[in-house]
């Protein structure tokens, strides 16, 4: 009985101590989970508490211009950024926006990396230059230079503009009195720039330079105007993918100022003066032009014509200008020295000018192949001459030479086609029938079995089998001591 009843009561206060432990237990075990958890956060980086955020404002050495400096020193996720204010608040606010973009961006990239990786670090750094022009216009060129985990690095540049005195924002469009003929022609002149920078010409791919700088004012809304030049930025990787830096072309206000709107024009003085210096430089280009066609490796520009002079042939290319093919055969032909004859199409002139360009500096022979490529024998008087002329004019306005020779489609030629034009009929006698076999290695056995001293070779630039065997054919005729000339000098002679 007394057993039972000591029993009961120690079995009571078990449970009561029970209870009591096992609070407390729990009470602990969230106190240090709570803990953990707030030390996680702050090592996280998301609060840690030895983070600063700096913002500060000062006055720039240009009136009216206020420089803004924001900077964090998180080991994660660190930024120093820099950008201009004014008292303008419409430009205040584009700004600003802009940043806040680009600051927002960054920050949620590393944190979506974080939860995917565990560790990830990046850097963000904005800056910005001032660039004024006598118009009162400043332009503030906004420099972000981002990267995440290293591997994962991108640059960009964003131009703003602004009148501080008006708070006037300068777009294009205004610089350019909103004249769609001047947008061709600017198109037409930074492309020509990209095409002729040899710091970028190595690697540019020459059907995204002809998309970024297509005519729509919105391609040339990044650019930057000083008192001299407008130079215009692009995306990074908009002309080649391995490009480090935004890529941008410079172009002389000189080469320009008629299109610009009068309060951008140069003054009269400066210009003429810019004018002569700009002529001086394209005579020191010329010059090194000329160096390197006479340098001492190549003999065959010292051989003159003696009667029983070296064996020729001429190259002629038919139906291009083709952005790919095309430049492709001026790398190929450049490797040979060799000159050739293009006849090119107007209806692709019209749509690669810029290629139609190359072509002349490389130094060859421009010859006319109509407008649409038609059977002319089938076509009216006034339709023949249009086909021609019209050829004849865009390729002499897109490339500034002339052209001298003449090629009907298909050789289809009678008495009517041939008396509507005074450009000489240049024909063929070896048919590489490139165009139906695309076979490179075909080519160069038809032109071993049928090239003779003063054959004309037909091919077309239009196919990327023809490119590739391009380089075994000038291979051989050179190795046969052939030496390459146009087709007006075979038809002179
Ligand atoms: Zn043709």
């Amino acid at each position: 009985m007394k057993r039972s009843q000591r029993k009961r009561r120690i079995s009571w206060i078990d449970v009561t101590f029970s209870i009591a432990i096992i609070t407390l237990t729990f009470a602990a075990i969230y106190l240090i989970t709570q803990k953990t958890k707030n030390e996680a956060l702050a090592t996280s980086g998301k609060e840690n508490v030895t983070t600063v955020i700096i913002v500060d404002t000062i006055d720039s050495s240009y009136p009216g211009i206020k420089i803004v400096t924001e900077t964090s020193n998180d080991a994660i996720s660190p930024f120093a950024i820099q950008y201009p204010q004014s008292v303008h608040q419409d430009f205040n606010d584009e700004v600003t926006s802009y940043i806040e973009t680009a600051k927002q961006q960054y920050l949620t990239t590393i944190n979506q990396q974080q939860e995917v990786n565990g560790k990830t670090a990046g850097e963000l750094n904005i800056s910005f230059e001032t660039v004024p022009h006598d118009s009162g216009i400043y332009s503030f060129i906004i420099k972000k230079d981002r990267f995440i985990d290293k591997s994962n690095q991108k640059k960009e540049i964003h131009v703003f503009h602004l009148n501080p005195e008006t708070g006037n924002q300068l777009t294009v469009e205004q610089l350019f009195n909103e004249d769609p003929n001047n947008l061709k022609q600017l198109s037409s002149i930074v492309r020509n720039t990209i095409y002729k920078d040899p710091m970028l010409q190595e690697n540019l791919d020459l059907q995204n330079v002809h998309i970024a700088t297509e005519e729509l004012w919105n391609n040339f809304n990044n650019f930057a105007l000083t008192n001299d030049h407008l130079r215009f930025y692009f995306q990074q990787g908009a002309f080649s993918a391995d490009e480090l830096e935004p890529p941008f072309a410079v172009i002389p206000l000189k080469e320009i100022n008629t299109m610009l709107a009068d309060e951008f024009k140069l003054p009269l003085d400066e210009s003429q003066m810019t004018d002569h210096a700009t002529k001086t430089l394209e005579n020191e280009i010329e010059s090194t032009e000329n160096k390197e066609v006479t340098n001492p490796g190549s003999e065959s520009n010292t051989i003159d014509p003696i009667v029983d002079g070296p064996k020729r042939v001429a190259l002629t290319f038919d139906d291009g200008p083709d952005p790919k093919i095309t430049t492709q055969i001026l790398d190929i032909l450049k490797k040979y020295e060799a000159p050739a004859t293009f006849f090119m199409l107007g209806s692709r002139v019209e749509y690669y000018p810029e290629i139609a360009k190359l072509v002349q500096v490389a130094g060859h022979e421009l010859g006319n192949h109509t407008w649409t490529h038609p059977d002319l024998r089938k076509l009216s008087v006034e339709k023949i001459q249009s086909e021609i002329n019209q050829t004849t004019a865009i390729i002499e306005q897109e490339t500034g030479q002339k052209v001298t020779a003449f090629r009907p489609p298909y050789g289809a030629i009678n008495q009517t086609v041939r008396s509507q034009t005074s450009l000489p009929v240049a024909l063929w006698d070896v048919d590489t029938l490139d165009w139906q076999h695309h076979n490179p290695t075909k080519i160069l056995e038809i032109v071993k079995q049928q090239t003779k001293d003063g054959s004309i070779i037909l091919m077309h630039d239009i196919h990327q089998s023809t490119a590739d065997g391009l380089d075994a054919v000038l291979s051989f005729l050179q190795n046969e001591g052939y030496v390459f000339v146009t087709v007006s000098e075979i038809l002179n002679k």
